[in-house]
């Protein structure tokens, strides 16, 4: 066991603190890595928090994973050290399952191992985050993050990138297509870079005019504040594909009237409690509602090839670990444009 330098919270919504945590060291298939930065993701605070009430505690989160191959295992044969690497939201799973050979290992039958407070099935121990100085992932799980890519701005990708590259994908944005993007924080902005770079027409939706210039900059062709008087009758029958990533409240029924027929709405966001339909918004039209969970390995790999190539990378606010909790209040106010990240460098006892 190798002790790490890491932040993270004893007990329910106590302030995250510095700790002390242990590191397997690597066995044969495994990849120590030193770790340059982490996205802060809603997630983590959520679990800090014990919103979904399953945290174990300590908890170190993160799960936006940016660093360098520190050493390889004996039979590690993908990464050499010094290469740029990422880890994201899971760190093993069975491997033999239908979803792992799909490769959709997040969904893995018997459960995936999560980067941070997950039950390491093989080991007996529990799963610590990214808010820390090292790392050690069986290389399966180990992603190769494009040279050209600023590794500060890459680490949102491992969560909130998949989260909205993968919808994208798999309901076929298309050069042309009407894409509305609703909801312009961690996730949308890049929602809205994505879509664009696929050459659709990007719409969002936001509530107040407050992102307005950062929607038009990120490349959205429009931009419409859904809470002002009439802007929602226009948008009727418009759209091809939503991607909805607000995590509170909202009339989704509404929102569903704004597709085409045959147009998609995927929520990529958890908005607390039960969502009404009416079905025949949805029926009268063939329009679809779906959900969409992260990516598995393969398809991360090729979302982070694909923004090295196109030069996709987050907006983000590094900031030194010490500040982690002051993120954590400004996050919750919706006070980040649009990721913080941590500099693992400033992670100290
Ligand atoms: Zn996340
Ligand atoms: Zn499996």
């Amino acid at each position: 066991m190798k002790k790490v330098l890491a932040y993270g919270s004893r007990a329910a919504r106590a302030p995250l603190a510095p700790l002390t945590i242990e590191r397997r060291e690597p066995e044969a298939h495994d990849v120590e890595i030193a770790i340059l930065y982490c996205g802060i993701c809603h997630s983590d605070v959520h679990k800090v928090n014990n919103d979904w009430t399953n945290t174990h505690f300590p908890v170190v989160p993160g799960h936006e994973i940016v660093g360098r191959v520190a050493s390889v295992g004996a039979s590690a044969t993908r990464f050499r050290e010094g290469d740029l690497v990422a880890v994201g939201c899971f760190v093993d799973s069975c491997r033999t399952c239908p979803d792992c050979r799909a490769g959709h290992e997040m969904f893995c039958e018997k459960g995936a191992t999560f980067t941070f407070d997950s039950f390491d099935k093989k080991r007996k121990t529990r799963t610590f985050g990214g808010y820390s100085t090292g790392i050690v992932v069986d290389e399966r799980y180990v992603l190769s993050v494009p040279k050209t890519l600023d590794p500060a701005r890459a680490a949102p990708l491992l969560c909130a990138g998949i989260t909205t590259y993968s919808p994208l994908r798999q309901f076929g944005c298309k050069p042309g297509d009407r894409v509305a993007v609703v909801g312009l924080g961690g996730l949308g902005h890049l929602a809205v870079r994505f879509a664009a770079s696929l050459g659709s027409e990007v719409t969002v939706l936001s509530t107040s005019r407050a992102k307005e210039n950062d929607a038009l900059r990120l490349g959205a062709r429009q931009f419409v504040a859904t809470q002002e008087p009439g802007a929602w009758e226009p948008l009727e029958g418009q759209f091809d594909l939503i991607v909805d990533t607000v995590s509170a409240p909202h009339d989704l029924d509404r929102e569903s009237t704004l597709l085409r027929s045959f147009g998609t709405m995927v929520l990529v966001g958890l908005p607390p409690g039960v969502s009404r339909f009416n079905a025949s918004a949805l029926v009268f039209g063939n329009r679809r509602v779906a959900g969409s969970n992260i990516g598995g390995i393969l398809e991360t790999q090729e979302m982070l090839d694909y923004c090295g190539r196109s030069g996709i990378l987050a907006d983000v606010e590094v900031i030194r670990a010490e500040r982690i909790n002051e993120a954590y209040s400004r996050m919750q106010r919706g006070d980040v444009r649009f990721r913080f990240v941590i500099d693992a460098a400033t992670i100290a006892a």
